[in-house]
Parts: C-alpha cells; structure tokens; sequence
C-alpha cells in the first residue's frame, strides 16, 4: 500500500481519463491520495475529488505563483474549508518560489504568512514549496510559525535545512527528481533522514520518475519513488511502502484505515 502525499490529480492534465488515471494508481496499491489546491478554484475541486474518492484527500492553498490573485474573501473561504471539511487535512500547497520573476517577492511573502498564520492558528499542518527560496521560507518559519508542523514538498534544500525541519517538526517530501541518476545531492539527503520523517509523493502531472520520464506523470507511478529510497537505503520495498505510508496519515491525521 502506498500514500502519494502530494498530487494534483485535480489537474485539466487529466480532463479525458481521470477516472481511469485514479483506477490505475488504486490497482497499483495507491490506497491513499494528497491533493493540494494552488487557488480558490483548485482548492474547491481537490475537494469534490475528495467526496469522490474514499482514497483522496485535499489541502486548500493559495500557490506562491498565484500570489498576486488572492484576495481577503479568497483566504475566508480556504480557512472556512479548513473548518468543515473533514476530508481538508492542510493547508496547502504555499510558499516561495524565486524561479519566476513574478509575482514579486513582497507579494508571495505577504500571502506565504498570512497562510503560516492560519496553519498556527488553526492547528492544522501546512504543505510547503520552496523553489529557490530556502533562505526567506525558513525566515518566515521560524519568525511566524510558532509550533507549525507539516511537509516541505519536492524537498530541494540542504540535509542540514533538512535537519533543522525535522527538529522543527516537518517531515520531507520527495518526488521523481530524486529518482534521476544525476539527483545525487537528493539521493544523499535520503539516506541521511531518519526514516519517520520521509514521504513519498509524484507532485503530478509533473516531475515523472524514470522509467517514465519525460511522460505525463501520475500516482501510480509514486512506487518509483519508494522503490529509490528501498534501494538507497538497502531496505525491503515493502517497509518503505509501509512507514511512508503512516507518516502520511500522522502528519495529515488521518485515523481511517483504509484495506
Ligand atoms: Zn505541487
């Protein structure tokens, strides 16, 4: 059984064969799904999948590429979700991301905290993307994030950031980019972390592992990523499969068990 933390099977990507895409991550042992919205929008069908999928679960966020379009009456309605939304287990995904010159940074740092804030006061975990931002997302973290648990998303920092998250209460997701040959920094990382702390997650429709690379990706595909961390760690697959899949559940809390 696996738990992809972190797919956007909401995504236009799949319009034609959704039904299909989430029936074959199920028949691969994909018991459990994390679907994070990056807008109001979004948010709101990561939800209805939510209420379709026994498997599927959703976070509700305003994406850092999004930034500039939030609104106040946007961020009442995710924390309104955050609220009765059984189904909505994070907020999510938020943060930084430098790659792109917009939105400004001044206006991803103001969206980032508002939602830091509301994860704090709603003791609820937050799912996080960092892109080229590690520096300002851990300032933020560490100067309005008292007590904040969650997940850094495609983690793509340093082992001791990674340390230092851990010590904060984070756990670490990793994707496909961990599985390229070339990703040896990653690869190291992996095999540093104590193993409760690791997730495993697609971030589909990107980001597909080998032996897929280069196609859409998807969440059956996530048992690439378990199957790395099995071989770099010298551990059974199935272990992997397992832990992962109950870091997922306690970060997120989730009691139900699902066969
Ligand atoms: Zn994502």
């Amino acid at each position: 059984m696996l738990f992809d933390t972190h797919c956007h099977v909401n995504d236009e990507a799949y319009t034609e064969d959704r039904d299909a895409m989430l029936q074959r991550a199920i028949d691969a042992g994909v018991q459990y799904m994390m679907c994070p919205g990056t807008d109001v929008q979004t948010s709101a069908e990561a939800i209805a999948l939510s209420h379709q999928y026994p498997q599927i679960y959703a976070a509700v966020g305003i994406h850092p590429e999004d930034a500039a379009l939030a609104t106040t009456a946007g961020l009442a309605q995710l924390r309104q979700w955050l609220q009765t939304e059984d189904k909505v287990v994070a907020i999510g995904e938020v943060g930084l991301d430098y790659h792109w010159p917009e939105p400004s940074h001044e206006i991803q740092q103001d969206v980032f905290i508002e939602q830091v804030k509301m994860a704090v006061e709603l003791d609820m975990p937050i799912d996080i993307h960092d892109r080229e931002a590690h520096g300002d997302t851990m300032d933020i973290l560490r100067q309005y994030g008292k007590g904040i648990r969650g997940v850094f998303h495609c983690y793509s920092g340093s082992l001791e950031m990674a340390q230092e998250l851990i010590k904060m209460g984070f756990y670490i997701g990793f994707t496909g980019t961990m599985v390229f040959p070339k990703s040896t920094k990653l690869k190291r990382i992996v095999q540093e972390l104590p193993m409760d702390r690791i997730l495993i997650e697609t971030d589909c429709p990107y980001l597909t592992p080998p032996p897929y690379r280069g196609r859409r990706n998807e969440p059956s595909y996530v048992q690439y990523v378990a199957g790395e961390i099995a071989r770099l760690r010298d551990m059974d697959l199935a272990d992997v499969q397992r832990i992962t899949l109950e870091n997922g559940r306690k970060i997120f809390r989730i009691t139900e068990m699902r066969e």
